[in-house]
This record gives structure tokens, sequence and C-alpha cells, in this order.
């Protein structure tokens, strides 16, 4: 595998990073989870945008315009023959003293890799997931922003300990209100009759690329997309819960705190919403081989 680090595309065993990196020392930088599709990458512009929306909120400069970071993503994907799969785009404060002043970290580096995607096993999707919510609250808005993509994912991975510890293998994470967030890794949606309903991200959540893809197919495919505050109750009294994200793409959630939600089967709703991500992956993306924006 090749790996682009700092400046280049080099084989994974030389890609290395400073143990002076802030991005080790102190979680400091920013990434994007991305996904390709048959040749092609799927939302890159809005993953690009949210990238540096990220970096300008943890005042990081990113070395490169953004059309040079698509390349740099397509590079990488080219040169690990990548059509199908999973690409982690970083950017890290760089090198500094072991200090906090970012200021001091002149350089920040750039990460790309390229390679297979790890997603739920097939059959999840089919019987859909059983959850927890978890006792780690989201972080405050204030605190560290949930709409910050950054390095520093300590909140979600104690979340993340809880659902293991439960044996299940996602939560859903309360804001300090105590309003549904957003799961560990994922944002959440309900469906309620004809809406389907996910937390504004002021609540806590990342504003997903695939939430908001979700969002637009939920009102193509006739339904009622809205962004509304949730309650647990919301959750346990839903006809159907489903996760999203760029990795899990849109899985149903049938259990809840050992609650049976709607049938207990992933509903038609949501398998209609999959349906229709599933095909919009088919015909959308920005090629890799030419390099073109589609
Ligand atoms: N929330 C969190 C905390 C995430 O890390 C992610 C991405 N893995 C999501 C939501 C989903 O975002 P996206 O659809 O852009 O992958």
């Amino acid at each position: 595998m090749k790996v682009y680090v700092g400046d280049r595309l080099v084989p994974e065993k030389q890609a290395r990073i400073s143990v002076f990196d802030h991005g080790l020392l102190y979680g400091d930088g920013v990434f994007e989870g991305i996904r390709a599709y048959h040749g092609r990458v799927f939302m890159l512009d809005e993953h690009l945008d949210r990238l540096y929306a990220s970096a300008r909120a943890i005042a990081l400069d990113i070395p490169v315009p953004k059309p040079r970071m698509a390349e740099i993503v397509l590079e990488t994907c080219r040169a690990n023959r990548v059509q199908n799969g999973y690409i982690r785009l970083i950017v890290t404060r760089g090198v500094g003293t072991l200090g906090l002043n970012p200021y001091n970290c002149k350089n920040p580096q750039i990460i790309c890799i390229a390679g297979a995607i790890q997603l739920y096993p097939a059959e999840l999707y089919d019987k859909g997931l059983s959850i927890i919510t978890a006792g780690t609250v989201r972080n405050h808005t204030e605190a560290i922003n949930p709409r910050i993509k950054s390095l520093n994912y300590l909140n979600n991975i104690l979340a993340k300990i809880e659902a293991i510890n439960a044996g299940v293998m996602e939560c859903l994470m309360l804001n300090p209100q105590g309003f549904i967030a957003e799961a560990t890794g994922d944002n959440v949606f309900i469906v309620r009759g004809q809406q389907v309903i996910t937390p504004p991200t002021w609540c806590g959540a990342l504003r997903g690329i695939t939430r908001d893809v979700v969002l637009r197919l939920a009102q193509a495919c006739g339904y009622e997309g809205v962004e509304s505050v949730l309650t647990r109750y919301d959750i346990y009294t839903a006809d159907e819960v489903f996760l999203t994200g760029t990795a899990a793409e849109i899985i149903g959630v049938v259990e809840v705190d050992r609650r049976r939600i709607g049938d207990g089967r992933p509903g038609p709703v949501t398998r209609r919403l999959a349906e229709a991500f599933h095909e919009l992956t088919r015909r959308s993306g920005v090629p890799i081989r030419s390099g073109k924006t589609s």
C-alpha cells in the first residue's frame, strides 16, 4: 500500500509521522472518512468543504487549496488501485514543542490512506442493530463542537466502551440537556409516519455527509425530511430507527436499551432509503481515473 504523507506518496512502511506532532500529542487535527464506489469518490467536494470548515474552526491553516487536496485523494486512490474503498484524509497540526501552543507548529501534515472498508457484518443490515444509550454525554457544543471532525475522539470512544461492555456494537449519545445527539460514529434518524427525523446539529451532532444525503433522499422518495429535537421517548416510540455514516451507510436499529423498536426488524422506510442511497452511489462521484469533477 502507498500512503500520502507530508507532500508525497510513499510505501506504507515509510509512512511516518513525528512523535512531536500535535496530532499525536493532543489530538490536535482534523480528518475525513470518505468512500469510493465503482471507481468514483462519493461526495468528495462535500467532504473537503467539511474538512476545511473543521480546520477553520480550530484555527488550522491547511497548507494546500481544496483542488489540490482533491487531487491528493484521487492520486492516493490511483496509487492503490482503489475502485471501491475507504479513504482516510487527515490534517494534523504538525510538529511543535511539548507545550500546547498550536502556533509553534509551523507545518501541518497531510496524510491520506486509501484502503479496504470494514463494514458491519452483512447480516446486520438484514436483521438490524441492537444499541444502548450511553451514560457518557456528547461534548458540549461550546467545549468541542461535535461539528468539528477532529482527531480528538475520546468522547466517542468512552461511549463506545460502554456499548461494547454492554454487549452491543453502537450506542446513542445524549447532549448535556438530555436531547439525542448522535451515535459514536454515525448520525441517528427516526421514522414517524411520513416523517424522517434527525436531530439538528446544535443538539451535538456532526453534520454527516450521509445525513445530508438521506435528508435529500427522504424528500425525493416522498417522505418529509426533518431536523427536530429528539428525546429517548421519541426513539422508544418511533416506527423505525436507523443510523447513517460513510462507513455504515444506512443501517436499521431494532433494539434500543433492550426495548424493541417498531416490529423488531428494519422497517420499510429504512429499506427504501438504503436502496435509494445505493442507487445514488452507483451514479455519482468524482471519477478516480481522469480526476475530473462530475
Ligand atoms: N457522527 C460522528 C461522530 C462521526 O464520526 C461520523 C462519521 N464517521 C458521522 C456522524 C457520520 O458522518 P458521515 O455521514 O459524514 O460519515
